[in-house]
């Protein structure tokens, strides 16, 4: 894959699909390549300094260079697409069929319109079809793509020395991007300072072990092999860095082996596998009723063409040929409601798998938090020092403040949040981690001026934040020498120092002492405050690895920061513990402070909750975890790391639930990975922590997931409201053509073109309205659906068979009342009889009435219908109102009575039609009462742990 360096080292990319334009700065192909310079001499090059470009250069660049975008893949053209649906193997089958029949129209002698009209509405069930399926896959490819526009994709870059967040879009040859782990770097660069940088290039070279970067110029010919180097769609694995972009957009390694083609095939998620296996069984069946049909037509003598026709007809009105569409919609709006509610699922599977949720994992900070840190108090030297003022505003007091100075200063040099002053209708702003945003406000408060004291003492190493270690340190050249200043988490720290310095003068941290620091600190985790602890010490020579360099320190003072809950979350908390979903809290903060929180949004109630630690988590073995996981109690796991979650998740999995967990680190993909539902940060959380998941909260908030899961099972339980709906029309259909056939009717109660009207009339379109259905109000109160439960239990089939029995009942009745009334014997009906045709008219009606309340009645599983509103689906009743309008044209324009040998009902019939459509609807509300009260005596003796619907609901 590489290419000569010499080639590109300093050639400048061209917008995409164009060739490169000429460069305004040296563009010289002799000069070396990008990797072999060094680091002033790629400023240089590039025009470009460790400032970074000046806004108005950036602007001169992106306007000759374009946008850093990939060019879009290019799509099939809209005809193929929509041609591509008459080759799926019911619109073949339908096809033939239709084919079929127009042979026999021709074959005949003398020639029956009939089957000519029967054959076009086969075509016309072909082309509705592919229309929907067509509407469908462009619509879900359009949810695709602007819910991809969705998730957030920025960079950091220097501008003018400032420090920015910009999308990946505006970054131009030349721009000095800041690297950190978990970052997606968004463009080809040089590296120019790196500090324990490693990067993934597994996208580019399929190599997926990180690797390490330097700064140095290397001798390499090829960038793509240059330690040097880092590329588009690559991830920052670890450490930080700086780095000058160079290649943009097309001309970037991964823009040319970027396929310009949609190549990955569009995934079938379980559902949609099991409802295409299904309906293809369905479609077995229907061709074997039609076979039966036949030979019992054929039976009664009728000639060869007619039954065969009818048969066919039959076959093909039993074809459940909108079924895979539907779903697909009925999915798709899931996805987009999701993301109404903050929610961007990433692909249809998670819907699936939100609704069958058992467990949240979730983070602590900014998910279950506002993230907006304060700082309350500070401790130092055994006196507790109160912060007075809210948010990043810089207002407020700080008692003791000359007594805290040199905390302050060594927790403010160890940053690299920066607090942005108000501008237009923004308030101050912290760019970068909130915890640190909060120590620069303190320190503001205290009088010290962050940007002053990170001048006067410049960085010359850092050893990054990391949740494993949970410290980070920096080391900085002062007048006294060079100082390194570490802050993290209390425990972390305090176990590396040695010594502790009380009002200003140092001492050996005495165990006393240490007894101190930890009393101070739970005290103030107690009160649910974040604590960091800040310590410091003089470096001689510069420490090769954090290990080195966090030992030996002497200890400051502690730093608690309030960070209060999100008012959304203790709702949100109480719709799981109903739907009996269980919510571990896993976080890396400390246990009183987790315990704290944990109870004021409601996931702890007990006195007694179970709390443990990361390292309580080492030393157990799978049993062990296993063990502690099948206590149903409430679960606080503190100061973990990572690959503890990672643990965590996979053996509550090997339990048999179904995971959701929360991720915003760099370390957590693997967790997201494993999870059935990783969810990560669209707000902060790392690019890798996204890529890694299957849905990304845009407000980062833990009642988007409750709201997602909610939508999650709706969907799951909209598919099985219109399968009733579509399956119980199907018996309908079939009963009165079978009850005909056994009483010895010669004539058909409905015919093939009757059928098919009905199917392109009333059904479609109120499956698809039923498909929206907005979630039903005991949806949160049910405990989750188990993963062992098929699409088609036993509930839904005893529920279509229920509905479809009462229909057929009906509609058997209409018919053959009319046939009765009319006083004819049955040998003597001829299909031009008034008497026959009114008949097969009633027929048709009572089955397109009698769905508009069947449509009303799967509208609810155990609720009565009433409870959620007869007309709160308006799509639904005008789709019902749709298909009896149909009905009542086909019934009195002359032209359609010809068409389908129908005859006009009387104002009498419809008030028949709807007085049995209105008894349907008391049968179903009958039943779903009986389910009611049978389901109380069953969930009151359930056992303790998840609640049932019932208990919940109380
Ligand atoms: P959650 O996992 O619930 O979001 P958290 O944010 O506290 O909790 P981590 O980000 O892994 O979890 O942080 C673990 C600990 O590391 C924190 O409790 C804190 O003491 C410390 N810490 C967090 N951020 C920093 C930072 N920027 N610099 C130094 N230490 C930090």
């Amino acid at each position: 894959m590489g290419r000569p360096g010499g080639h590109h080292g300093l050639s400048r990319p061209g917008r995409a699909g164009r060739a490169a334009k000429p460069t305004a700065t040296p563009p010289a192909d002799s000069a070396p390549p990008v990797q072999q310079l060094r680091a002033d001499e790629v400023f240089t090059a590039f025009a470009t300094s460790p400032r970074g470009l000046s806004e108005g250069a950036a602007d001169t660049l992106r306007e000759r260079y374009g946008p850093n975008e990939l060019p879009r893949p290019r799509r099939k053209g809209v005809w193929r697409r929509f041609l591509a649906q008459f080759t799926d193997l019911f619109a073949l089958v339908l096809i033939a069929a239709s084919a079929l029949t127009f042979l026999a129209y021709a074959l005949q002698d003398p020639r029956d319109v009939g089957n000519l009209q029967l054959a076009f509405a086969i075509l016309g069930v072909v082309v509705l079809n592919a229309v929907i399926g067509f509407v469908q896959e462009y619509s879900a490819e359009r949810t695709a793509e602007t819910l991809q526009a969705m998730v957030p994709h920025t960079c950091r870059v220097l501008r003018d020395g400032e420090r920015l967040e910009l999308p990946s879009g505006a970054l131009v040859p030349g721009d000095v991007v800041v690297l950190e782990a978990g970052d997606a770097v968004s463009a080809d660069c040089r590296v120019v300072e790196a500090h324990g940088l490693s990067v993934n290039n597994a996208p580019l070279t399929g190599e997926s072990a990180a690797v390490a970067r330097v700064g140095e110029p290397t001798a390499s010919d090829t960038a793509l092999d240059s330690r040097n180097c880092v590329f588009m769609g690559t991830t920052v694995v670890s450490g930080s860095g700086k780095a000058v972009v160079y290649a943009t957009g097309a001309t970037t390694e991964f823009g040319r082996i970027f396929r310009l083609t949609d190549q990955a095939p569009r995934q079938k998620t379980p559902l949609q596998r099991e409802v295409a296996v299904m309906a293809r069984r369905v479609a077995a069946l229907a061709v074997a009723i039609g076979a039966g049909m036949f030979a019992l037509r054929l039976q009664t003598g009728q000639s060869l063409v007619s039954a065969f026709v009818f048969a066919l007809g039959v076959m093909v009105a039993m074809v459940p040929e909108g079924l895979p569409a539907t779903l697909s919609v009925s999915l798709a709006i899931g996805v987009r409601r999701m993301a109404r509610r903050q929610a961007l699922v990433k692909r249809l599977l998670a819907v699936e798998a939100l609704g069958s949720t058992t467990v949240i994992c979730t983070d602590k900070t900014g998910t279950l938090t506002q993230a907006e840190m304060t700082v309350t108090r500070v401790w130092s030297g055994g006196i507790s020092h109160e912060v007075s003022g809210v948010g990043y505003a810089p207002v407020g007091e700080v008692s003791g403040a000359e007594e805290l100075r040199e905390l302050l200063r060594s927790a403010v040099l160890c940053t690299d949040a920066r607090l942005v002053p108000p501008s237009g209708s923004e308030g101050w702003r912290v760019l970068g981690d909130t915890t640190e945003g909060a120590i620069l406000v303190a320190a503001a408060k205290a009088g010290l001026h962050p940007g002053t004291e990170k001048e006067a003492a410049p960085r010359i190493g850092e050893f990054p934040f990391d949740p494993v270690r949970k410290l980070m340190s920096t080391v900085h050249r002062t007048p006294e020498g060079e100082v390194l200043c570490v802050k993290g988490a209390p425990q972390e720290l305090l176990a590396r120092c040695i010594r502790i310095r009380v009002h200003g003068a140092e001492q050996d941290l005495t165990a006393p002492l240490r007894d101190g620091v930890v009393g101070a600190n739970d005290t103030m985790a107690g009160k649910g405050l974040r604590v960091l602890g800040v310590a410091v010490r003089p470096v001689g020579e510069a420490p090769r690895t954090a290990e080195q360099a966090e030992a030996g320190l002497t200890f400051l003072g502690l730093i608690g920061m309030l960070d209060p809950p999100r008012p959304e979350v203790a709702e949100a908390v109480r719709a799981c513990r109903r739907a009996g979903i269980r919510i571990v809290m896993v976080t890396g903060d400390h246990p009183l402070t987790a315990e704290a929180i944990a109870r004021r949004v409601g996931i702890v109630t007990d006195p007694h909750p179970t709390v443990v630690t990361g390292s309580r988590l080492d030393g157990m073995d799978a049993a062990e975890l296993d063990g502690l996981l099948a206590e149903q109690g409430q679960l606080l796991l503190c100061r973990v790391s990572p690959e503890h979650k990672m643990r965590v998740v996979a053996a509550l999995q090997a339990r048999g639930e179904v995971v959701a967990v929360t991720g915003d680190g760099a370390n957590d993909a693997p967790a997201l990975k494993h999870a059935d539902i990783g969810v990560s940060m669209g707000a902060t959380g790392t690019d890798v922590a996204r890529e890694a998941s299957e849905m990304v909260l845009l407000d980062d908030s833990f009642a988007s997931i409750t709201a997602a899961v909610e939508l999650g099972r709706s969907v799951y339980r909209n598919i099985r409201k219109f399968l009733a709906y579509l399956f119980s029309h199907n018996i309908a259909e079939l009963a009165p053509i079978l009850a005909a056939a056994f009483a010895g009717f010669p004539l058909v109660p409905l015919t093939a073109v009757q059928i098919l009207a009905i199917d392109l009339g009333s059904d479609v379109l109120p499956a698809l309205a039923l498909g929206a259905e907005p979630p039903e109000p005991d949806t949160m109160d049910r405990p989750p659906r188990s993963r062992r439960e098929r699409l088609f239990s036993a509930e839904l089939v005893r529920r279509f068979l229920f509905l479809g029995a009462v229909q057929s009942i009906g509609v058997c009745a209409v018919f053959f009342w009319q046939i009765h009334a009319s006083g004819i014997p049955y040998a003597d009906f001829t299909s031009s009889d008034p008497a026959y045709r009114k008949a097969i008219t009633l027929t048709q009606a009572a089955i397109v009435v009698s769905q508009f309340f069947n449509a009303l009645a799967v509208r609810t599983d155990r609720q009565s219908v009433f409870s959620v509103g007869l007309f709160s689906n308006p799509r639904l009743i005008a789709a019902g109102c749709f298909g009896i309008g149909l009905m009542a044209a086909i019934s009195y324009v002359p032209l359609l009575q010809d068409v389908f040998n129908t005859a006009p009902l009387a104002a009498a019939d419809w008030a028949v039609l709807v007085a049995f459509g209105v008894l349907l609807l008391g049968a179903e509300e009958v039943r779903k009462w009986w389910v009611r009260r049978r389901a109380v005596p069953a969930t009151t003796g359930a056992p303790s742990g998840a609640p049932t619907g019932k208990e919940a609901a109380r």
